[in-house]
């Protein structure tokens, strides 16, 4: 449990590459350990996948839409660290085509999202512990029993017991690779081809396109997800006259494989021709954001939780090792501790 504060003799120094979900309840969950933790971030700001762009009137969620709360300790380690003002339920009307193209309510679930946008949850988390941003770990060189990571500028950032990896699996492949550790990248192969791509973009409609859902993954040759973002609690133009409405499309995967290269305003024309084509919407669009995803869902395969190289005091947590969402994430690193936590005792 979070709140289990295990305070320990053995203090280890800890570096954190990745300020996502996952890289920062790491983070949080091993300082509430005692242990010294730095997170490294190559972004300038923490959030990873949960991401929010700028927009007129406030923020779009261009990367995870929602996320369920399963495991009991998710919601109580979000009221913790994060406050209740960062996230709400989001009381949508979600819909899925059926093999007929009917429209289908999800099952019954509660969801939730970041207020007044995703990246108000990491922002959050992210003041509990030392987050270096704009700091891409290069690789890391053994020094004795200690690692010094190097950032893309050839300078190490620092000296620690253990590094902690929670970036997705082909950046994170590459880090091992360029670490000397090339065992353990190999482990990352299978992984890898199980991430898929996906472009994203924020549509402005002068009015709602279409007023009977909120969310709907589609059945659709170009589109995975639609959203109205400006039904998620606290967003921006909410029951504003006249403000008009954000909407987010993601395209699938094979679509976003097929247009990796595309220019962004062409994607995004696309995206909307084939929205109105699988709609009847006919309101105008004043405005656009796109940003592809390289890393966007990671599906199937086996998901061992987290990985834990004890010889090499070398960690691996994130969504692709526990299921591959927003929970996953939070599963994963949760995971990592414990079994850090145990190996360390049994020593
Ligand atoms: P990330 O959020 O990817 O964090 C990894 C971090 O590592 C990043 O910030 C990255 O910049 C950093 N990093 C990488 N390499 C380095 C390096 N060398 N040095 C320093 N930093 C590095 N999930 C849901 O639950 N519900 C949804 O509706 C949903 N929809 C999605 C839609 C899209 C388009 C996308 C992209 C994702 C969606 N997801 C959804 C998935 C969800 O966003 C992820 O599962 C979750 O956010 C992953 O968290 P993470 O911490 O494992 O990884």
């Amino acid at each position: 449990m979070f709140n289990e504060t295990l305070r320990t003799t053995d203090v280890r120094r800890i570096a954190i590459v990745g300020s996502g979900i996952a890289g920062l309840t790491t983070a949080i969950k091993f300082k509430q350990q005692g242990h010294e933790v730095t997170v490294f971030e190559k972004s300038r700001g923490p959030g990873g996948r949960l991401a929010a762009k700028r927009v007129s009137n406030g923020s779009a969620d261009i990367g995870a839409q929602y996320f369920t709360a399963r495991n009991p300790d998710f919601l109580p380690f979000l009221s913790a660290f994060a406050g209740d003002s960062c996230f709400a339920p989001w009381r949508a009307r979600l819909g899925f085509q059926s093999a007929e193209g009917q429209w289908q309510a999800f099952p019954n679930e509660h969801r939730y999202v970041g207020t007044p946008r995703m990246t108000a949850i990491s922002r959050a988390l992210s003041a509990h512990v030392k987050v270096v941003s704009g700091t891409r770990i290069e690789r890391l060189v053994r020094a004795g029993e200690n690692w010094l990571p190097f950032d893309d500028a050839g300078q190490p950032v620092g000296e620690f017991d253990q590094v902690i990896i929670t970036a997705p699996p082909a950046q994170a492949r590459e880090l091992l690779a360029r670490s000397n550790l090339p065992e353990l990248a190999a482990q990352l192969n299978d992984a890898i081809s199980r991430v898929l791509p996906c472009w994203a973009v924020a549509v402005h409609f002068d009015e709602n396109p279409w007023p009977h859902h909120e969310g709907m993954r589609c059945t659709d040759p170009a589109l995975y997800w639609v959203a109205n973002n400006s039904s998620k609690p606290g967003r921006n133009s909410e029951n504003k006259e006249g403000a008009g409405v954000w909407w987010v499309l993601h395209a699938n995967a094979e679509w976003t494989e097929r247009h990796i290269d595309t220019a962004p305003a062409k994607v995004a024309e696309e995206l909307i021709a084939a929205f109105r084509a699988l709609t009847g919407a006919k309101a105008a669009v004043t405005d656009t954001v796109t940003h592809r995803w390289l890393y966007a869902r990671s599906e199937g395969g086996n998901n061992p939780g987290h990985l834990w190289f004890k010889g090499q005091g070398i960690g691996l947590a994130g969504d692709w090792l526990s299921g591959g969402r927003v929970e996953g994430a939070f599963d994963s690193a949760s995971s990592l501790v414990s079994a850090c936590a145990e190996s360390a005792t049994n020593q």
